[in-house]
C-alpha cells in the first residue's frame, strides 16, 4: 500500500489544561525534530492527533523513528481519500489486496467523526466490507476475531484508511517535566534508568566519573556510545560531562578505611554532581540505583550517602529485579555496549567488604578529616569537560590539556 501519512495520537496524556497544550506543542516540537532528515515530510494538526504527510517518502523509516520518540501513544500509516464512497473503496480494497501476508478473515470497523457524512459508521462498514468481498471471494467477515481490522476513519477534512495500529513508547515528550542530571556509569542499569528519565519527560544531562589513567580510553567511549544512544531518544543533542575523580580517588584511597571508601566517594559523586546540576539548570539526579543489588545500594547506605544530596534523588530502577532491567537494557540497545569489559573508576578502588550499613557519623567525622576535601570537589568540577552529542557524533574528541583525559 502507497500510504501517504503516519497519524500520531496522543490523546491518552491524562494531562489537562495548560499542561496539556504544553506537552503537545513539546512533542509536536520533538516529532519535526527527529524527522528532520527526511526532507518532503510535512505536518497537519488536528485536535489529539498530528498527521505526518509522507510526501513520497517510504513510510518504514519514518515509522521506525517515530515508535521511539516519547509522548505518542499510537501510530497508524494510512491512506486519505476525499468524502466520495468510491474513492473510500477503491483505497479499501487496495489496502486489503497489498498487505504483505493475505488473511483469511477481516472486518471493517468505520468511525463517522464528522457528521455530515451521508452513510453512518454501520453502513459503512456494510458498502466498504461487501465491496472488498466481491472483488476478494475467499475473504470472510469475522467480526470477533478478524485477521484484519480494516478501518475507515471519516474525518471532516479527509477520510483515512488504515489497518495497523502501533502502540509507540508513550510517556511524555522530552523536556516537558524539567531537567535532571543522569549519574551515567558504563553499566548496565544507568542507560536503563536514563531512558527510563527521558520517558517520564525529563531532560537530562549525563555526569560521568573517570579515573584517568587507571580507566582507559574504552572506557570512555563506551560511556560515550551509551549517551549517544540516548540521545537517539530524546531526539536531541545530549551534553555528558566527563568528571576528573582520580585525585579525589587516590586521595580517598591512601586515608584507609577501606570499608567506607565507597560510601565517601558516592557522597562525593552526589555533591559534585549538585554543583553541576547548579550550573546548568538542573533540578534532581537520576541514578541507576536498584534496592540491593551491591553494598552502596541497600537501605542503610543509601540513607548515608542520599544525605550529602539536596535535591531530590530519582531512582527509576529502584524497586526491579536484574533481569527485568537487562530486558529494557536489551530492548532499548545498550545492553550490548554496557557489558564491554572495561573498567569503570568504581570498581578500580573497590575495596573487599564495603560497608552495607554505614554510620552517618563516622563518614561525616571522615569527611572532615580529609584535608583537602572542599578543593578535591572544587577541582573535579572546574576541571570537568563537556561533550554535546548526537546520535552519529564522531565520537573522537581531542581536547587540548596534556593530561587531558583524552
Ligand atoms: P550500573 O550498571 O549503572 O553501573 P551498578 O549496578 O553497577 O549500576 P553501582 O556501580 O553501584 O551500580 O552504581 C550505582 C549508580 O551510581 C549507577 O547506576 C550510576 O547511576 C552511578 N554511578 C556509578 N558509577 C558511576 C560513574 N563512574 N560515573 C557516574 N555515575 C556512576
Ligand atoms: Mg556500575
Amino acid at each position: 500500500m502507497q500510504y501517504d501519512r503516519i497519524i500520531l495520537r496522543y490523546g491518552d496524556l491524562t494531562v489537562k489544561g495548560k499542561n496539556r497544550s504544553r506537552f503537545e506543542r513539546r512533542m509536536q516540537e520533538q516529532v519535526k525534530q527527529s524527522l528532520q532528515g527526511f526532507e518532503r515530510i510535512t505536518y497537519f494538526k488536528s485536535f489529539g492527533r498530528l498527521y505526518v504527510l509522507l510526501n513520497d517518502h517510504s513510510y518504514a523509516p519514518v515509522m521506525d523513528r517515530l515508535k521511539d520518540l516519547f509522548g505518542i501513544v499510537t501510530l497508524s500509516p494510512a491512506v486519505s481519500t476525499g468524502h466520495n464512497l468510491e474513492e473510500i473503496r477503491a483505497a479499501a480494497l487496495t489496502l486489503m489486496q497489498t498487505l504483505p501476508e493475505q488473511p483469511s478473515t477481516f472486518k471493517v470497523s468505520a468511525k463517522r467523526a464528522w457528521k455530515e457524512f451521508p452513510h453512518n459508521s454501520q453502513e459503512l462498514n456494510h458498502l466498504v466490507g461487501s465491496h472488498v468481498l466481491r472483488a476478494m471471494p475467499s475473504l470472510r467477515v469475522d467480526v470477533r476475531k478478524p485477521g484484519v481490522e480494516l478501518r475507515v476513519d471519516v474525518q471532516e477534512e479527509a477520510v483515512y484508511v488504515y489497518h495497523e495500529v502501533i502502540e509507540a513508547a508513550g510517556g511524555f515528550p522530552y523536556g516537558s517535566n524539567g531537567k535532571a542530571m543522569l549519574l551515567l556509569s558504563g553499566g548496565i542499569d544507568s542507560p536503563v534508568a536514563g531512558w527510563m528519565a527521558l520517558r517520564k519527560g525529563l531532560e537530562l544531562e549525563a555526569v560521568h566519573f573517570h579515573s584517568y589513567p587507571f580507566t582507559s580510553d574504552k572506557a570512555k567511549e563506551k560511556v560515550i556510545e551509551l549517551a549517544k544512544r540516548l540521545s537517539y531518544f530524546s531526539g536531541e543533542p545530549l551534553k555528558l560531562h566527563l568528571v576528573p575523580f582520580t585525585e579525589f580517588q587516590t586521595t580517598l584511597a591512601q586515608n584507609g578505611n577501606d570499608n567506607l571508601i565507597i560510601t565517601i566517594m558516592r557522597r562525593a559523586m552526589l555533591r559534585i554532581t549538585e554543583r553541576l546540576a547548579g550550573r546548568n539548570g538542573a533540578g534532581g539526579i537520576v541514578t541507576g540505583e536498584s534496592l540491593g543489588q551491591v553494598a552502596s545500594q541497600t537501605l542503610a547506605s543509601m540513607n548515608v550517602i542520599g544525605r550529602a544530596a539536596e535535591l531530590p534523588l530519582i531512582k527509576p530502577l529502584i524497586m526491579m529485579d536484574k533481569q527485568e532491567i537487562i530486558r529494557v537494557a536489551e530492548r532499548i540497545g545498550t545492553f550490548e555496549t554496557s557489558i564491554l569489559p572495561y573498567e569503570d573508576c568504581c570498581t578500580l578502588f573497590l575495596p573487599k567488604s564495603p560497608s552495607t550499613n554505614p554510620n552517618l557519623r563516622i563518614v561525616e567525622m571522615l569527611e572532615s578529616q580529609l584535608i583537602n576535601y572542599e578543593e578535591l570537589l572544587q577541582a573535579a568540577v572546574e576541571g570537568t569537560e563537556e561533550l554535546m552529542l548526537t546520535p552519529d557524533s564522531q565520537t573522537a574528541v581531542q581536547s587540548a590539556g596534556e593530561d587531558s583525559w583524552f
